[in-house]
C-alpha cells in the first residue's frame, strides 16, 4: 500500500487512473490518442518541427556578429546539442509508437523524463541545462502549433479512449490556470490533482463545472508522484491514494458504481418543478463558461443562465482578444441556444486568479493586470480603466439581446461613482448602436454583490439596478480576508461565518423589500448542504454548475421554508 496525500476536496467523485505529470507551462498542449495508421505522420510532425528549430539556431549562429558575446554562441551550441540528443528523439518516437500519444504529448512526456534526469545530476552546471532543454522543447511546440494537422483527430480519439477503463489518465500538475483547465474539457483526463489552489479558486470552479473529480492544494503531489503511478482521487474527501492495493481499488470501484446509481436515481426529478413543501417556487439557473455550455445548461433542466463568465472568451488567446463582432457572435450563439430562457452575461471579470495569459501584442489594452490583484485592478475596475474594450463588450451584448432574453451583470462594483460610470457607458453604447443603425435588444442590468461594502449598501445598489447577484466566492474572500486560491488558508474559508451569513441575508432581504430579483451565483448556491439555509434566508433564485442542479432540487423539494424563519447562525 502506497501513500495517501491530503488536499482539498473541490470537485466530487472518484477517479482511478495513471498519473500524467505536467508542468503548467506545457499544460496548453493537446493530449489525445492517435490511430495506429497515424504513427508515421505523427513522428514526421515532431521531426519536421525539430528540424525547423535546428535550422533557426544554425542560421542564428551563422549570422552572429563577430563582436557578439562569446556566451551567446555557447548557449546556441548547447541548444543545438540538446536537439540532437538521441534519448529525447528515441523517447518521443517510442511514446508515439507504443502508447499512440499525439506528437505534442509524446514530446512533453519525454521532456518530463529527461528533466528528472537533469534534476538528479550532481554537477550544478549540467543541472541548470534543464532550463535550456525546456526552451528548445517550447520552441518545437511553437512550430508544431503552427501546424494544425494533429488537432483534427483529437475528438475521434477521445471518443475511443473514454470507454477504455484500463488507460484512464489523471493529470497531476503544480498549478493549472483556469484557461488551461478549460482546455481539458475535451481531453483524455478523468481527474486532476494540483499542488496549489483553494476551494473556490477558478481552477477548482472549472473542474467542478466539468464534473470531473479533482483535488487541489495537495502540496507536493507533483514532486512525490511519478509518471504512470496508479492513483485514486477521492474528490469527496480531498484525498489522493498513491499505489493502492487491489483491495482498495476494488473498494473505490464499488463506491464509483454506487454514486453512479445515485445520480441516475436523481434524474427522475429532472422535470419536476423546484417547489418547496410550502409551495414556494425556486428558480434553478446555470453557471457557464463558454457559449457551447448554454445548450447543456438547458438540457440539465436549468430555467436560465444566472452567470455566464464571459472572461473565459478572453483567456488562453495569447493576447489575440475577441473584438465586438466575435463577441457578438459568441453571445448570440449562447442566447439562441437558450430558446427564450434568460441568459445572464457577466461583463469581463479579468484579474486576480484569471489573468489574460499574455500581453496583448497589439497593445490594444494598455492596463496590464498585476501579479497579485485580488484587491487590485480587477473586473469592473479593469473595464473602467479600459473603456474602449468595455464598450466593445457592451455593444456586443446589446446586439446579442436582439436575439433573445439577455441580462447584463456587472462584477466587483463597490462605489457609487463606479456604478454611475458603468451605467453611463451602457447608455453611450445604446446611442452608438443607434447611430450605427444597428439592431439592439432590451436588457436588464444587474450588479454582483461580492464586496462587503456593496452588501452593506444593497439599498443604494437597488436604486440603480434591476437585479442583484451575490457572488459568495468573493464575498467570503473579502469579508474574511482569505485568499480564495491559497490552500494554506483554505481551512479558514468558511461560508458559515456569521459575518458572511449576515451580509448574504441582508442583501437578500433588501432586494425582496424592493420586489427585485436576487440570485446567489457563487459556489454556495450549488452546494446542497447550504440549500435549506439559503431558502430560509429568503433566497428563491440559485445559479450553479448544471451538474449540481438535481441535488439542490432534491433539497428544495424536501424543505419547508417557514419551519425556521431565523438565521441558522
Ligand atoms: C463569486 O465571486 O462568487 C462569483 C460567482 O464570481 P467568480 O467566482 O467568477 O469570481
Ligand atoms: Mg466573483
Amino acid at each position: 500500500m502506497g501513500i495517501v496525500l491530503k488536499g482539498l476536496a473541490v470537485s466530487r467523485g472518484i477517479a482511478i487512473g495513471k498519473a500524467v505529470l505536467m508542468t503548467s507551462v506545457r499544460a496548453h498542449v493537446q493530449h489525445y490518442y492517435i490511430q495506429p495508421a497515424q504513427v508515421a505522420d505523427e513522428i514526421k510532425r515532431v521531426g519536421a518541427a525539430r528540424n525547423m528549430v535546428v535550422q533557426e539556431l544554425e542560421k542564428l549562429l551563422a549570422e552572429m556578429p563577430a563582436d557578439a558575446p562569446h556566451e551567446l554562441a555557447a548557449i546556441l551550441d548547447v541548444h543545438l546539442m540538446l536537439l540532437q540528443d538521441q534519448e529525447l528523439v528515441k523517447g518521443i518516437k517510442q511514446w508515439i509508437e507504443e502508447r499512440l500519444y499525439n506528437a505534442e504529448w509524446a514530446l512533453t512526456r519525454q521532456l518530463e523524463i529527461v528533466s528528472r534526469q537533469f534534476d538528479e545530476m550532481e554537477d550544478a552546471y549540467l543541472r541548470e541545462r534543464k532550463a535550456d532543454l525546456e526552451q528548445v522543447v517550447e520552441r518545437i511546440l511553437q512550430y508544431m502549433q503552427g501546424d494544425k494537422s494533429g488537432a483534427e483527430h483529437s475528438l475521434n480519439a477521445l471518443a475511443q479512449t473514454q470507454d477504455d477503463g484500463e488507460t484512464q489518465l489523471i493529470l497531476v500538475a503544480h498549478d493549472l490556470s483556469p484557461a488551461d483547465m478549460l482546455k481539458f474539457k475535451a481531453s483524455v483526463f478523468v481527474g486532476f490533482v494540483t499542488d496549489v489552489g483553494g476551494p473556490t479558486s477558478h481552477t477548482a470552479i472549472v473542474a467542478r463545472s466539468m464534473d470531473i473529480p479533482a483535488v487541489v492544494g495537495a502540496r507536493s503531489a507533483s514532486q512525490l508522484l511519478r509518471p504512470d503511478d496508479l492513483i485514486i482521487i477521492d474528490g469527496d474527501a480531498g484525498l489522493v491514494l498513491v499505489d493502492p492495493s487491489t483491495m482498495v481499488v476494488e473498494e473505490y470501484r464499488a463506491k464509483q458504481r454506487l454514486s453512479r446509481i445515485e445520480r441516475e436515481r436523481l434524474v427522475r426529478i429532472k422535470h419536476t418543478p423546484a417547489i418547496t413543501l410550502d409551495g414556494e417556487r425556486v428558480d434553478l439557473l446555470a453557471n457557464i463558461e463558454m457559449p457551447g455550455d448554454a445548450a447543456l445548461a438547458v438540457a440539465a433542466g436549468a430555467v436560465g443562465v444566472g452567470l455566464f463568465r464571459s472572461e473565459f472568451l478572453f483567456m488562453g488567446r495569447a493576447g489575440n482578444l475577441p473584438d465586438e463582432q466575435e463577441q457578438y457572435l459568441a453571445y448570440r450563439e449562447a442566447v439562441e441556444a437558450m430558446h427564450g430562457l434568460p441568459l445572464t452575461i457577466r461583463t469581463i471579470d479579468i484579474g486576480s486568479d484569471k489573468p489574460l495569459d499574455r500581453p496583448d501584442p497589439h497593445n490594444r489594452y494598455e492596463h496590464a493586470v498585476e501579479i497579485n490583484p485580488a484587491l487590485g485592478l480587477r473586473a469592473i475596475r479593469w473595464c473602467l480603466a479600459e473603456p474602449a474594450m468595455f464598450r466593445e463588450q457592451i455593444c456586443a451584448l446589446l446586439r446579442a439581446a436582439a436575439h433573445g432574453s439577455v441580462k447584463i451583470l456587472i462584477p466587483m462594483l463597490c462605489a457609487e461613482e463606479e456604478i454611475q460610470q458603468t451605467l453611463a457607458h451602457i447608455a453611450a453604447c445604446k446611442e452608438i448602436l443607434d447611430a450605427r443603425g444597428e439592431k439592439q435588444g432590451p436588457v436588464q442590468i444587474g450588479a454582483m454583490i461580492e464586496i462587503p461594502a456593496a452588501a452593506l449598501q444593497a439599498e443604494m445598489f437597488l436604486d440603480y439596478f434591476d437585479f442583484l447577484s451575490i457572488g459568495t466566492n468573493d464575498l467570503i474572500q473579502y469579508t474574511l480576508a482569505i485568499d480564495r486560491s491559497d490552500e494554506s488558508v483554505a481551512h479558514l474559508y468558511n461560508p458559515l461565518h456569521p459575518a458572511v451569513l449576515y451580509l448574504i441575508e441582508y442583501t437578500i432581504q433588501a432586494a425582496r423589500k424592493r420586489g427585485k430579483l436576487v440570485t446567489v451565483c457563487g459556489e454556495m448556491a450549488g452546494a446542497a448542504q447550504y440549500t435549506q439555509l439559503l431558502l430560509r434566508m429568503g433566497l428563491r433564485s440559485f445559479s450553479m454548475h448544471p451538474v449540481q442542479i438535481l441535488e439542490v432540487k432534491q433539497q428544495i423539494l424536501q424543505t419547508h421554508t417557514k419551519a425556521t424563519q431565523v438565521l441558522a447562525a
